[in-house]
């Protein structure tokens, strides 16, 4: 029916309404009667999604100026979108309580998208990786501000950037050179790049506008028996947060301390221990180390059980706990050390006692006709190969010089 006015009437507009206008009107309504607020107004929510959907676009409202409500055909469409499909377009996703316009330009309600992870070492000790430690830490992260729940102003004060329309970003072309330009994409300067604006005076007192606000917060971190260096540990949903956004998490990366006694390697551990001379050759029974539970650990050596310097024992079951079933533990291995007496420890009467007891002397390999005598230096192994070829005159003058008295042991070939 031509002359028909009822879309301009459930709107509350006059027909020579704005596209602006009639948006404002449905916004308008459309929030005081939507199912969500006012399950009872169904019927209505309805009518005046029914007559924004034809209102809103050009084509259709030409045709039911013309035509009325029924239109030459009928069936205007407002690209075959649902009435909750087009009101979640209009409000930026977000239906009442939940923020509004804040899943950035472009994005669809159903995109999730998630924040970043945020990794943090955790300093531990050896002895808290063997026995389990509840810690505490003090992170400061970004949370949704509480006072504008995250909408950084009141309602409404939120608009979107008209320099770039809303994207956050704008295209500029740039001469590169000799008749050649070349599109960018760069960050909207009106709007720094968030696609939307809001007046300084109506910016939230709490987070100014920024919509998230620093805290500083403590949290329980359980380091469990068994853990290793370089595990992590997530704290689900822990990460900075932002509006819109499922939160990242915090994760926590264990950084073991090298220990003073122990070295580990999975769930074993392995430490050295230097025994005196009398203990490696007639056993011994003593605490032999502090355990990293502050146990000590009694050996009994038998006598007459030799341990050579350089020679390795195992103690089975304590090393590291299993992760998740602690009871389980791996074994320690103990490479020992044999402490010498130093020169001149006792007497030569005393020498010639304890010559009587060991066992005997080695003997020499050979006899050879010819034998140069030598009294032993003390050498360092890290000297070992310093002496090379310079191409030295005098140097290769010497090297000819076979006659054998250098200062080196050498081998006698003839
Ligand atoms: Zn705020
Ligand atoms: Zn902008």
């Amino acid at each position: 029916m031509p002359g028909d006015t009822k879309y301009y009437d459930i709107l509350g507009v006059s027909p020579d309404a704005t596209d602006a206008e009639i948006k404002k009107a449905y916004k308008k309504l459309a929030m005081k009667y939507h199912p969500d607020k006012n399950p009872d107004a169904g019927d209505e929510f309805k009518e005046i999604s029914h007559a924004y959907e034809t209102l809103s676009d050009p084509e259709a409202r030409e045709m039911y100026d013309r035509y009325g409500e029924d239109g030459p055909g009928g069936g205007f469409g407002f690209g075959g979108m649902s009435q909750e499909e087009m009101f979640a377009q209009m409000f930026g996703g977000g239906f009442f309580g939940g923020p509004m316009g804040d899943e950035g330009p472009g994005s669809r309600r159903s995109r999730t998208r998630r924040g970043e992870d945020i990794s943090h070492n955790l300093n531990v000790t050896l002895e808290d990786l063997y026995n389990g430690k509840t810690t505490k830490l003090s992170l400061e992260r970004n949370v949704v501000c509480g006072l504008c729940n995250g909408k950084g102003g009141k309602s409404g004060a939120v608009k979107k950037c008209t320099t770039c329309d809303g994207r956050g970003v704008k295209l500029v072309v740039r001469q590169i050179g000799p008749g050649m330009m070349q599109q960018m994409q760069v960050t909207c300067n009106g709007c720094d790049g968030k696609g939307e604006i809001m007046r300084e005076k109506d910016r939230c007192k709490k987070c100014k506008g920024a919509k998230v606000v620093n805290e500083k917060k403590v949290m329980e971190i359980f380091i469990e028996k068994g853990m290793r260096n370089g595990e992590k540990i997530p704290m689900k949903g822990e990460a900075d947060q932002q509006p819109g956004i499922e939160t990242g998490d915090v994760i926590l990366v264990l950084q073991q301390k090298p220990h003073s006694v122990f070295e580990r390697s999975g769930a074993d551990l392995s430490c050295k221990i230097t025994i005196t001379l009398v203990e490696a050759l007639c056993g011994f029974s003593k605490i032999l180390l502090t355990h990293l539970d502050g146990r000590g650990i009694h050996v009994e050596q038998p006598a007459g059980s030799v341990i050579k310097p350089g020679q390795v024992k195992k103690l089975t079951g304590e090393g590291m706990p299993h992760y998740k079933r602690p009871i389980d533990k791996g074994d320690l291995y103990i490479t020992f050390e044999v402490e010498f007496p130093k020169d001149g420890w006792t007497t030569a009467a005393n020498m010639k006692a304890l010559e009587a007891l060991l066992p005997g002397r080695g003997e020499s390999p050979m006899e050879p006709e010819l034998v140069d005598h030598f009294k032993l230096e003390d050498g360092d192994i890290d000297d070992y190969g310093a002496h090379t070829h310079t191409g030295n005159a005098y140097d290769s003058d010497e090297d000819e010089d076979m006659d054998g008295h250098g200062p080196g042991v050498q081998c006698a070939q003839s």
